[in-house]
Formats: structure tokens, C-alpha cells, sequence
């Protein structure tokens, strides 16, 4: 091994040392955060009620209300020492973005004060020209604005305060992921409380919930910084297999390493104090690959909490000369990492849609919102995988290690036969035995505690797990307010249609029961091919998929047409969620997203191929050559004998070296010929398909001569050494 690699190794030992103490959360959760306790103890008793009211029914605050609550925050950030605000907002980059103000003001005389108005609190202008909006505004006239989002409280962060905002163009275009997934929220509100008063007069609210579960690797910062495509792309684009991969299961739900354990502490710490309610660590199935997730929470709050988890990660770990991977693939051959969605519909009566009951009234709720989903991914189906495809996830689906690119919806056996019995009722009014027998045998009969883990089925995309779905496809680093606004709206949309349906059935002389069971038996009907139990990863599911006509998109940029078909458009339109001219907006950045991060890995590629390992290769080979000579020196002509192997791996280092030449050569002219392309989708599709193709070629052969040639010459941390050091 290198000095430079073994000065790292040497290093990590005592990192061991970085001990962090672990306290209980009920001192720390929720200390940082502007919450409801904070709230009570900073504003007036009306004030305070305001505000509660604003937060749960989406009034209007007035603006002395916001003068009011503004410097309430202030008073309380300054007891913490904080001098400094900013709007926290989500562009589409995925990432949160912040322009941090400080609290000082100059007042008439030229005295500085401190100060934090209201219209401060409530709108900001940072300048939106350099981020992406698929053309949605021309740079001269670069004007976004942030406006306070008071769903989701402010926070203290890295010793500023952070006002989680939305984040809109001045002609009103949502430039963020909050936006939309504001305005799908509302529209599932109101769509699942229109059909929940059918079970239960009192309802008057639903909130859809989120529990994400995010899966990270972690590696040694000193192998970080040596891999330049760690740095910019994010993951490995080299590296031959280690001896040991995950072959034997040792690192799932082992131990976790001490060292790793310091870091998980101070991160649920810091996410505590943030109000991030952290629950569940583990290790994951490849090697220093581990997982974190929360108690579920309101999917906005928790779609800001998952988006804040990805940048307190990056930090503590730096305090723990960790790097977070939070790339899906950054390693070949080991499992690489997503973020299950999971996901239900909560009453402000405090149940769970989702979730059966004991009496045969409950159970109808929960078929009535369970077959609905089904329906609605049935009918979406192409939508809800565009929500999650990314360059770096498309390693991943597919992969023999996460859901493939179809979609498909996963009941378990008992459902299934529930959903058997009800698709067999008969049409019209039921008799009153027909009826009595169902709500005895089948409605009344679900268990509370539906799925055990002998019943989950981790290779599918979208898996009923007794009381919510689990949307397992997502990407580790998505932001999760995509796919949450797209089955927000889907959902949506189908209780909608659910709803004039069973009420038209109802006008024609149906009782409510009746109406319900005859329109869930026709949806069964209808979205039955998305229905699969059976193993996902399977080359046999493929083939089924394709007889059922259902489809199967492993790329990108033609998974994204799903975005601007015309009966998208129109279902966003209708829902209030998001307009055609920015749905289409939004899907040029993502597919200039896309095309910008092959293209960056190709590069890096290339750098690498060229002068790091054909370079090292060179040297190493120029050792050999100088040591046939000295055979040469010494046997004269019986040299040949004595010097087998170094020709023979001299030989092997020139043809290796030859085929990365050649291929990275290819790919430069690829990239040529795809930058001229002036379509953002075609360009896209070239970059997926002429481009990204030579890089396993490329890698093939890199890695083989990584193999060939001395430990001592390889410029890069290996995988074993990335891979096993804690
Ligand atoms: P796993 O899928 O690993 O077996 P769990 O069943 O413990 O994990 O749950 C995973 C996640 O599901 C957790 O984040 C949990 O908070 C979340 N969850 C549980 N109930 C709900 C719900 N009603 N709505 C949304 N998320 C939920
Ligand atoms: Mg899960």
C-alpha cells in the first residue's frame, strides 16, 4: 500500500477516541426548535392562538400577528446567542438552501439595533437566478421569493435561525419542492375527509403521514479525499471487488462498530435537539453501510426533517472524520442504499386510514382507503416511478438488490383473499344474507395485526405493511417531496373520483354500504394487474410484467415522459397542484440534472483512467521492464526463462492499458456528440445510452489492472480498505 494510504490507515486508529455522550431524549428533543412550548413562553396568550390556528387550518396570519411571533423567535434565538436568520428552502436541486441575515439594523440616528420584523419573517428575495427552473424565468429578471412556511417550526441550526419557506417565482411558479407538496397535502385533505364522514361523521381534517427510513454508507474521510470521484460525483466509478463483499451477511443488525456508534450518537443528538424524532439505528447489509430512521410525523414536516437529516449527517460525521455516502450506488458489487417511504393517511379523530379495526365499519373505512391506493398507483403506475428515478438510482432498481422498474403493489396473502371474496360479490344491490355474510366473514373479520416479517416482501416497489404503504423504491440522497407530492395527488385524485362514484350510486337508490362494496369490487377489477406477491428481483417477473402490460423503464430520461403526458398535466391542473407549463418546466432541470451528472462522472472518469491508473500502470510496468533488463544483465539470451512473469505481466499492463485508452477515447467523442444535441431530453437519452455505456468497459478494465499491479503504485484507496475500515 501507499505511504500516503497508510498514513491515513494509521490516522483512523485514533479516531476511535471521539467519544460522545449519549442523553436522554426527553432533555434534548425539541430544544433547538421554535415548537408549540417555545411558542406559549415567548408570545401572548392570542398571539399564540393565532398562530396555532394558522398552522392547523391554514388561516391567514395578519400581519401585526407576524410582527408579533417574529420578534418573539428573535427574543428566543438571541437568549441562545444567535445573531444571524435565514429562509430555509428546498430548491429543485433537492438539497436545502439558505442566504443568512443578521439581526442587525441601523435605526434613525445611525444606532445599531437588532431587529426582526414580521415582513422579514414572512418574505425574503434572495436571488433566484442561479437556481435551476427549467427556463421558467428569465435571468433578467431573476426574481424568487421565499415565504414563511408556519406548518413547519423555525429552528436553531449551526447557530442560526433557520424559517423553513416556500420558495416561488414573482409570477407565482413554485421553484421548490415545498410548494406543490403543500398544495397535494391540501388536496388530500380535503378529497380523504369528504370520504372518511362516510365512516365517521366527525372527521373534519387528514393529514397525510411519513415515516422515512434513509440508509447512508460511512467511510473514513482520509479515503474520501483520495478518490476524486468520491468528491464530485459521489460515488466509486473504479475499484475491483473486495475478497469479502456481504456474501456472509455478517454486517446486517451486527454490532455496530464503537467508532460508528460515537457518530450515531452525536447525529440523534443533534437531530433530537432539532426536533427530528430518531428512533432506529442499524446496520445495513453491505459492509459500513447503516440506516437511521424516525417516528413518523406530518409528511411536510417530515419531508423538511429528512431534507435537514441529510446535512446534519454531513456534518457531525466531519466531527468523527467520517464522510457520509448518501449516493444510491457508491459502491459496484455491494447493496447500495434508498429510502423506503412510509406512508399513511391519520384522521384529526387520531386513526390511522390505513389501519383495520375491530368492527366491520372500521374495516370498510380501511378496504375503502386501502383499495383506493391500490387503484391509484394502478392508474399511475408510470408517474410514481418518474418521482424516484435519478442517475443514481437507476444503479439500483433493477439491480438484484432493490425493487426493478416496474411497478407493482404488494398485499400480502391475507388481503389478497380478502380482495379475492370482495372482487366475487355480485352487481347491484347486495341481498341482505349477501351482505350479513360479508360483514361477518370478510369486512369484520380482518385481524388488527395484519403482516408479520414472515409476510413482507422486501422486493417490492410499493408493499402494504399492516397499517401504511411502504413506497421502498425511493433514492437514498431524493429528496422525499417528489414522490410524497405524487402519491399525494394520485390519492388524491382517486378518492375524488371514488367519491362521485359512490354518491352517484347513492342517487340511484344504493344503500352508502352497498354503493362503497360494489365501487371497491369494480376497482379491484380494474387495478388487479398491479398486484404481485411473488419475488420482484426475478427475471421471471420481468417477463410476467410485460405479458400484464405493465411497464418497465429503467431509464431516466424516457421514465420522465411520465411527467408531461397530457393526462399528468391535467391531473395536476385539476388537483390545484402544480401547472402544466411549470410540470414541464421541472422536467427539463431534471433532465438537465440527469445529463449534467453522467457527464461529470465521465469526466472524472476519464481523468482517472488517464492519470491515475494508466499513469501508475506505466510506472509500475517501467519497474518490470528495469528488472528484465537486470535478467538480461546477469543470464544473457537464457534471460527469457527467468523472466516469465514480469513479461508476461508486462504484456498484460500494455493491452489493459491500450483497451482504457481506446474506450475513454470513445466516450470523449460520445460526450462530443451528445453536447451538440440541443434537446434536453435527447440529449439526456444520448448521455444514458452512448456515453454512460463505456463506463463498465472503461472500469473492466481499470479494475483489472488494479489487480496487476503493485499495492504499492495504486493511487487509490481499494474497496477493502474503504469498505472494512471503521
Ligand atoms: P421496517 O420497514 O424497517 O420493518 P417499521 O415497521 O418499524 O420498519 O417502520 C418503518 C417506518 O414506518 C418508521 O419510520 C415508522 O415511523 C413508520 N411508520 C409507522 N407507522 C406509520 C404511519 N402510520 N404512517 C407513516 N409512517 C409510519
Ligand atoms: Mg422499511
Amino acid at each position: 500500500m501507499s505511504t500516503a494510504r497508510f498514513d491515513a490507515l494509521s490516522k483512523t486508529i485514533d479516531r476511535t477516541k471521539n467519544v460522545f455522550e449519549e442523553r436522554p431524549s426527553t432533555d434534548v428533543f425539541g430544544k433547538d426548535v421554535f415548537n408549540n412550548r417555545t411558542m406559549q413562553s415567548f408570545l401572548s396568550k392570542e398571539a399564540y392562538k393565532e398562530i396555532r390556528s394558522a398552522t392547523i387550518n391554514g388561516t391567514k396570519i395578519s400581519r401585526n400577528m407576524a410582527d408579533q411571533v417574529a420578534s418573539a423567535m428573535k427574543l428566543w434565538a438571541s437568549s441562545r446567542g444567535v445573531t444571524h436568520y435565514t429562509h430555509w428552502f428546498q430548491p429543485l436541486t433537492g438539497n436545502s438552501a439558505e442566504k443568512h441575515d443578521s439581526f442587525f439594523e441601523m435605526d434613525a440616528d445611525g444606532e445599531a439595533i437588532d431587529k426582526f420584523s414580521g415582513s422579514a419573517l414572512m418574505q425574503q428575495e434572495p436571488d433566484a437566478s442561479s437556481f435551476p427552473n427549467g427556463g421558467l424565468r428569465n435571468t433578467f429578471e431573476a426574481r424568487g421569493y421565499t415565504a414563511w412556511d408556519p406548518t413547519s417550526p423555525a429552528f436553531i441550526y449551526d447557530n442560526t435561525l433557520c424559517i423553513p419557506t416556500i420558495f416561488v417565482s414573482y409570477t407565482g411558479e413554485a421553484l421548490d419542492f415545498k410548494t406543490p407538496l403543500l398544495r397535494a397535502i391540501q388536496a388530500i385533505d380535503k378529497a380523504a375527509t369528504s370520504v372518511a364522514k362516510y365512516f365517521d361523521k366527525n372527521v373534519t381534517k387528514v393529514i397525510p403521514t411519513l415515516g422515512w427510513e434513509q440508509e447512508y454508507f460511512l467511510i473514513d474521510e482520509a479515503f474520501y479525499k483520495t478518490r476524486p470521484d468520491l468528491i464530485l460525483s459521489g460515488r466509486t466509478l473504479l475499484g475491483h471487488y473486495a475478497a469479502k463483499g456481504q456474501q456472509l451477511d455478517d454486517h446486517y443488525f451486527g454490532s455496530i462498530p464503537s467508532r460508528v456508534l460515537n457518530f450515531m450518537r452525536e447525529l440523534e443528538d443533534t437531530c433530537l435537539r432539532l426536533g427530528i424524532p430518531v428512533k432506529t439505528r442499524h446496520n445495513e447489509v453491505a459492509p459500513n453501510q447503516f440506516e437511521l430512521a424516525p417516528i413518523f410525523e406530518e409528511a411536510n414536516l417530515a419531508v423538511d426533517h429528512n431534507t435537514l437529516l441529510m446535512d446534519v449527517m454531513q456534518k457531525v460525521a466531519r466531527n468523527h472524520k467520517f464522510e457520509v455516502l448518501l449516493h444510491e450506488k457508491p459502491f459496484a458489487n455491494v447493496n447500495g442504499s434508498g429510502k423506503h417511504n412510509n406512508w399513511s393517511l391519520q384522521t384529526d379523530t387520531g386513526e390511522n386510514l390505513l389501519s383495520p379495526g375491530s368492527k366491520p365499519k372500521t374495516n370498510l373505512q380501511f378496504l375503502t382507503f386501502f383499495i383506493n391506493t391500490i387503484k391509484a398507483v394502478h392508474d399511475y403506475a408510470d408517474l410514481m416511478r418518474a418521482s424516484i428515478m435519478t442517475a443514481g438510482n437507476e444503479h439500483r432498481l433493477g439491480a438484484n438488490e432493490a425493487p426493478p422498474a416496474i411497478m407493482s403493489v404488494f398485499i400480502g396473502s391475507y388481503l389478497t383473499s380478502v380482495l379475492d371474496e370482495l372482487e366475487s360479490i355480485s352487481e347491484g344491490k347486495l341481498s341482505p344474507q349477501e351482505m350479513t355474510d360479508l360483514k361477518l366473514n370478510v369486512v369484520g373479520k380482518i385481524p388488527t395485526v395484519l403482516l408479520d416479517n414472515t409476510d413482507r416482501n422486501r422486493t417490492s416497489p410499493f408493499a402494504f405493511t399492516g397499517n401504511k404503504f411502504e413506497f421502498r423504491a425511493v433514492g437514498s440522497s431524493s429528496n422525499c417531496g417528489l414522490p410524497m407530492m405524487v402519491l399525494n395527488t394520485i390519492m388524491a385524485n382517486q378518492l375524488e373520483q371514488f367519491k362521485t362514484e359512490v354518491d352517484a350510486k347513492i342517487e340511484d337508490g344504493l344503500k352508502k354500504d352497498d354503493a362503497i362494496l360494489q365501487v371497491l369490487r369494480d376497482y379491484i377489477k380494474a387495478s388487479k394487474k398491479i398486484r404481485f406477491e411473488g419475488d420482484g428481483y426475478g427475471d421471471q417477473w420481468k417477463a410476467e410484467a410485460e405479458k400484464r402490460g405493465l411497464t418497465n423503464v429503467p431509464q431516466s430520461p424516457i421514465a420522465y415522459d411520465a411527467f408531461i403526458e397530457p393526462r399528468t398535466l391535467e391531473l395536476f391542473e385539476k388537483m390545484e397542484v402544480i401547472h402544466a407549463k411549470e410540470m414541464v418546466a421541472r422536467n427539463e432541470v431534471r433532465l438537465e440534472e440527469y445529463t449534467m451528472k453522467i457527464q461529470i462522472e465521465g469526466r472524472i472518469l476519464y481523468d482517472l483512467a488517464a492519470n491515475h491508473v494508466i499513469s501508475a500502470a506505466i510506472r509500475y510496468q517501467s519497474v518490470l521492464i528495469q528488472s528484465v533488463r537486470g535478467l538480461k544483465d546477469i543470464y544473457g539470451e537464457d534471460f527469457r526463462q527467468y523472466a516469465r512473469e514480469q513479461l508476461r505481466i508486462i504484456e498484460a499492463i500494455s493491452l489493459n492499458i491500450e483497451k482504457v485508452k481506446e474506450l475513454s477515447d470513445k466516450m470523449v467523442e460520445a460526450r462530443r456528440n451528445a453536447n451538440k444535441l440541443d434537446d434536453a431530453r435527447a440529449m439526456a437519452l444520448a448521455y444514458n445510452e452512448n456515453v454512460k455505456a463505456y463506463f463498465e468497459d472503461i472500469r473492466y478494465h481499470c479494475d483489472k489492472l488494479e489487480l496487476l499491479i503493485d499495492d504499492d503504485f495504486w493511487p487509490l484507496p481499494k474497496y477493502r480498505e474503504m469498505l472494512f475500515t471503521r
